[in-house]
């Protein structure tokens, strides 16, 4: 029987309000290995929405790792890390991930949302300031939320801005989160200087790498490792470059051991599956060996093609990243572009609000190592008919 919705209780008004604005959000369904082309409702096209940037989820060495590893311990945790889901595969992962990344000790975490909602709500609490750039990804904004603590918000990649922030007195602890590559514009945060704002300022540092883990620095170990940058709390992805699923947190033992004892989104969930830890440890065996480098070699060279093949598109920039964003300004242009690229054979998403402000909106195309020139050439032109 049909019910008549109350008036509190109007969800269809909501997404019609939605579908209005051009906010409405539609899963595509992806199929086939997520490679440089991709299947989308049936047709075959160039992929360039990806954050496989070096072809690590399909990568043989990554999933034979796997595929092993089911065979020893099945498919599923079966409980937390803290009952009964803490097996060999996590702790080895987590010993390498900490000696690539000079840290003290890490730990592995089910997904980025969650690493970052436990580094917040662990550490700081109503009595503490957090300073946030005012780009940060969206699990850094629900962290500061769930912590309870204040929140002041800097002006996007502004020490001066971070400063004035710090300065604020009356609290018993002070952080300062930024991501390291921003997931939306592909630009850099000032580490080093917001590393000195920090020092000077008696405030710990949390920078989220998701997007630098595996592209940037030696070994592929991140931007704060490339500028020699040591921040108190380091955060990456496992499910972008490194081609898996999950996050990691690296830096002091006690952190370590205080976000065992404390983090809620760490210790209320089921630990990943120990073939997730065994696939993700072979895919950065691959990242810290010559065949990365190699990887990052190709992938960077693409991003300097595409960035020639758009020079008449894109804003000039200080440093090119496999990230590229498309200003493009209202949502409903922005996502009939991204439909006529899809008609074109161009899988090029539109990002919308709330992940990037409002009248913001853009096209991100994110490279992959295995784009080959062609590709590159095909995308330049799509797109440069689209906006020209
Ligand atoms: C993707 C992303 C996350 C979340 O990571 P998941 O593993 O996808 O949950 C966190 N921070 C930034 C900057 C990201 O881009």
């Amino acid at each position: 029987m049909l019910k008549k919705p109350s008036k509190n209780w109007d969800l269809k008004g909501e997404i019609e309000t939605l579908q209005k604005k051009a906010l409405y959000r539609k899963m595509p369904e992806v199929s086939g290995v997520p490679g440089r082309t991709v299947n989308i409702d049936g047709r075959n096209v160039l992929n360039f929405s990806s954050n496989n940037y070096l072809g690590l989820a399909y990568h043989p060495r990554v999933v034979d790792s796997f595929s092993q590893a089911v065979k020893i311990y099945g498919v599923g945790s079966t409980a937390s890390r803290l009952i009964a889901g803490n097996c060999p595969t996590h702790r080895k992962l987590e010993q390498f991930i900490a000696s690539w990344k000079n840290a003290e000790a890490a730990l592995v975490f089910g997904s980025g949302y969650q690493a970052n909602l436990s580094i917040l709500t662990a550490l700081t609490d109503k009595d503490d300031l957090i300073v946030s750039d005012e780009l940060n990804h969206a699990s850094i904004i629900d962290g500061c939320r769930l912590s309870r603590a204040k929140t002041l918000v800097y002006k996007h990649r502004d020490p001066h801005s971070a400063l004035d922030a710090l300065k604020k007195t009356g609290f018993r602890r002070k952080l300062l989160v930024t991501e390291s590559i921003f997931s939306m514009d592909g630009d850099q945060a000032p580490l080093r200087e917001l590393s000195d704002v920090c020092q000077n300022n008696g405030a710990f540092m949390v920078v989220d790498e998701a997007h630098a883990t595996g592209i940037y620095g030696p070994s592929g170990a991140g931007l704060c490792s490339e500028l020699d940058v040591f921040p108190d709390v380091q955060m990456g992805t496992l499910g972008k470059a490194v081609g898996v699923s999950g996050a990691y947190v690296a830096g002091s033992r006690f952190l370590i051991d205080l976000l065992v004892n404390k983090a809620r989104p760490f210790i209320f969930t089921t630990a990943h599956s120990p073939a997730v830890s065994a696939a993700t440890l072979e895919a950065l065996k691959v990242i810290v060996s010559p065949e990365g480098d190699v990887r990052r070699l190709r992938l960077k060279k693409n991003v300097e093609f595409l960035s020639e093949v758009l020079q008449n598109i894109l804003p000039p920039r200080e440093s090119a990243c496999q990230i590229l964003p498309i200003l493009i300004g209202p949502s409903d242009l922005t996502m009939k572009i991204s439909q006529a690229c899809l008609q074109e054979g161009l899988f090029v998403q539109g990002i919308r609000f709330p992940s990037v402000p409002e009248g913001a909106a853009r096209l991100r195309l994110t490279l992959m190592s295995d784009h080959t020139p062609a590709d590159i050439e095909k995308a330049g032109q799509v797109i440069g008919h689209l906006l020209s």
